[in-house]
């Protein structure tokens, strides 16, 4: 697995626990989008499974080289590719397996991703497995926010909060990737602090991209293009991208406005208007994620919105 700086003290933890015989046997790891948190548990089970001692997977076992092939018998993880939710069906599954041996006669791993997504049905059903799984079998769950998860599924859990890298800790680890990469400001400001997300970003032209959706998103509030041309930019496949750059962009201007008003009175107009504003996009963005719906047409729409609120 590849080098995640910030996960190196969780890293470290977990192996001491282990190396005691103190890890818990239910363990929740709790960390935003882009710090890796699925390569995390991943390579966690691929170290409980393998044969040699410690928590770290020497790559070279049967176990390991069943891992490594995605075919191992001991590992099961929770998740339907596209599912909006983790079903029952799919914890009885986990439930019924926890109930059986271990194939290669270790550890028996059960993942499940984004575990806020188990219904209230499947984490009913998943409790007393939690409480007690059985002889060498761990559950790994993880999520973006422990907030959205039940307490019943919490109290069981032994919890671990990743905190996000700062920035320069993940400019230094971009450049370690091999990337040469100057001007990574604009990019930290969108992925927030998300080492993964930046990495990918900085491997494509989408800063170019987004320097000419801003350029040109200027020249729409600015009156100076009409929604119709401005909407001709639309990405089938980014929207959610370019719906994010607009709440951002507005967020940008707002700040620089603030800055210009002396009363409170039109500072308080200004933060309506961006509040409309940002609405108006909520709204476009939950139409387009309906199935069936006309995106490009929500789009234009949006657009026109836009342009009319703010001439
Ligand atoms: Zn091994």
């Amino acid at each position: 697995m590849q080098n995640f700086p910030w996960l190196s003290t969780l890293q470290q933890t977990l192996s001491e626990q282990f190396a005691q015989q103190r890890l818990h046997h239910a363990l929740l790891i709790e960390a935003g989008r882009g710090l890796g948190k699925r390569e995390f548990v991943l390579n966690l089970a691929a170290g409980l499974l393998c044969e040699t001692t410690g928590l770290i997977a020497c790559g070279q076992c049967k176990s390991c080289q069943l891992f490594a092939s995605g075919s191992h018998p001991d590992l099961f993880i929770a998740e339907e590719p596209e599912a909006k939710s983790i079903g029952v069906d799919l914890i009885r599954q986990v439930v019924n397996k926890s109930q059986t041996k271990s194939q290669l006669g270790r550890a028996k791993i059960f993942i499940i991703p984004d575990c806020e997504k188990m219904t209230e049905g499947s984490a009913n059903a998943l409790l007393k497995t939690l409480e007690e799984p059985g002889q060498d079998t761990y559950l790994l769950l993880t999520t973006e926010s422990e907030s959205r998860l039940l307490p019943t599924i919490l109290s069981r859990c032994q919890k671990y909060k990743v905190a996000p890298p700062k920035l320069l800790e993940i400019q230094n680890w971009i450049k370690e990737q091999g990337i040469d990469f100057t001007d990574y400001s604009d990019v930290f400001e969108l992925v927030e602090q998300a080492p993964l997300i930046a990495l990918e970003l900085v491997k494509t032209d989408f800063l170019t991209q987004h320097k000419r959706f801003l350029a040109d998103f200027k020249l729409l509030i600015t009156g100076r293009k009409s929604a119709f041309e401005f909407s001709l930019n639309f990405d089938d496949k980014h929207y959610e991208r370019q719906l994010d750059w607009m709440v951002n962009a507005f967020n940008q201007w707002l700040k620089a406005k603030l800055k210009q008003e002396m009363t409170d009175a039109n500072q308080a107009a200004k933060r309506l208007l961006l509040s409309d504003l940002t609405l108006l996009i909520t709204t476009s963005r939950k139409q387009m994620l309906q199935s069936g719906s006309n995106k490009k047409l929500i789009y234009q729409s949006l657009c026109l919105s836009l342009e009319q609120k703010l001439r």
